[in-house]
């Protein structure tokens, strides 16, 4: 008889197996440089397209030395939970920086931004309660929503007509005032693997009309959209309409962590709910003090810099693919990820290997990352590239494109 670790081994290798036939096979690549414009894999350089570092910043010298200041100051490690061996200093300055920064009361610090998904949304609402979030949204919030236990109702993407539906539903459920349930709404402001906007306005207009809570999920557009770069909602004037602000300090901020934004009872709720939160031990003081030097930069002169510098290597890019696709007008640029869709997961995997091999990195995005069937390349673009950069990278989709007879067309 086989040995039962054999046979446990076994069974996970066929299973690796499937997803190899289907091209859904992932793997780590060791990088032996910062993450960069260029990185440098197994001694072959590449230019980077796959980062969500959107500002540059997390090579940035501010953020270095803010984060060796703390450790030299406070150690590497933070030793429990805040609420078992107290809270230390740079969580709380980085906290007032984002409420600062987003104009809310307070906020609250989470290791990561899928912590802060997970903590928030169960805390929020549970069995009693409807939960309806876009098709599209992160797996995090996804996860978060299956966990609470609550009605879950996934509403087509950016479906307006949809999302009133289900609010009219979750409204015409909710008969027992004994039992009132809420609702709660959760999208993205910019989709992480289309790089569109949500109708913020419009939804925030619909809770308000039903009576439901609202949920944004700013994780892309913090730091890069809205007059002084704090998202979506700032842009669209929302931002004090809605009831939950959350983002990840580990994108453009070019730190790591995640936050949620808000009022002051919704944090102190947070701090005795949140099981990420309460149950985890906290982040490690270098990573607080590095968050709140990238959101000091973002609000400075330098960050304004790298912000018009960001959009006009997205606007290149945009005005290069309607070229190489032989559109006369560019798609409107509405974020720094651009997905050109390959449709078959193999193909896709060809097509990012390609241009691997023309020195180009970029991530081919298949399920369950989005639907099968679906696969993209996921290009994003940093302030740190140059305009020669988005160049060579034009050249290197025109040659790769040509050899595949399907073509490709955004989102
Ligand atoms: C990256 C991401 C998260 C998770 O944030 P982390 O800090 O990386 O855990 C959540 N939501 C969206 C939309 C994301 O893209």
């Amino acid at each position: 008889m086989e040995p039962k670790s054999s046979s446990f081994q076994n069974i996970l290798a066929e299973r690796l197996d499937g997803l190899r036939r289907n091209g859904l096979y992932r793997e780590l690549r060791r990088v032996e440089s910062p993450q960069g414009r260029r990185i440098t894999i197994a001694g072959t350089n590449y230019l980077n397209f796959s980062s969500n570092d959107y500002l540059g910043l997390s090579t940035a010298p501010e953020l270095a030395d803010a984060a060796r200041e703390a450790i030299g100051r406070f150690g590497a490690g933070a030793g429990a939970s805040r609420l078992i061996c107290g809270s230390l200093s740079p969580y709380h300055e980085l906290e007032e920086t984002l409420a600062r920064f987003k104009g809310t009361e307070s906020a609250l610090y989470f290791s990561t931004g899928y912590a802060a998904a997970v903590g928030t949304i169960c805390a929020l609402v549970g069995s009693d309660d409807v939960i309806v979030i876009d098709r599209l949204v992160h797996a995090s919030i996804v996860d978060a929503a299956r966990l609470s236990g609550a009605k879950l109702r996934v509403f087509a993407h950016n479906d307006l007509e949809d999302l009133e539906k289900m609010l009219r539903w979750a409204g015409e459920r909710n008969t027992n005032p004994q039992h009132p349930s809420r609702t709660l709404i959760v999208t993205e402001s910019i989709f992480s693997m289309d790089g569109d906007q949500a109708p913020l306005r419009a939804i925030v207009e619909l809770k308000d009309r039903y009576g439901a809570w609202l949920m944004v999920d700013e994780a892309h557009a913090t730091g890069v959209l809205g007059k002084r770069h704090c998202g979506l909602a700032e842009e669209q004037g929302v931002a004090d309409r809605i009831e939950i602000q959350m983002g990840t300090l580990g994108k453009a901020v070019g730190a790591s962590g995640g936050y949620i934004c808000g009022a002051q009872v919704l944090v102190d709720y947070l701090v005795n709910r949140a099981r990420s939160f309460v149950f985890s031990t906290a982040p490690v003081p270098a990573a607080a003090a590095a968050a709140t030097a990238g959101l000091r930069l973002i609000q400075s002169e330098a960050g304004e810099k790298r912000c018009a510098q960001l959009w006009q290597r997205v606007e290149q890019l945009l005005q290069g693919v309607a070229a190489l696709q032989g559109r006369s007008a560019a798609l409107q640029a509405t974020s720094a990820i651009i997905p050109l869709i390959i449709g078959p997961e193999v193909t896709a995997m060809e097509v990012a290997g390609a241009l691997r091999r023309r020195g180009i990195y970029i991530p081919a995005i298949r399920y369950p990352t989005v639907a099968r069937g679906e696969a993209r390349l996921r290009i994003t673009l940093t302030a740190a590239h140059t305009q020669a950069d988005v160049e060579e990278l034009l050249a290197a989709l025109n040659s790769v494109f040509k050899n595949l007879q399907n073509g490709f067309s955004r989102a």
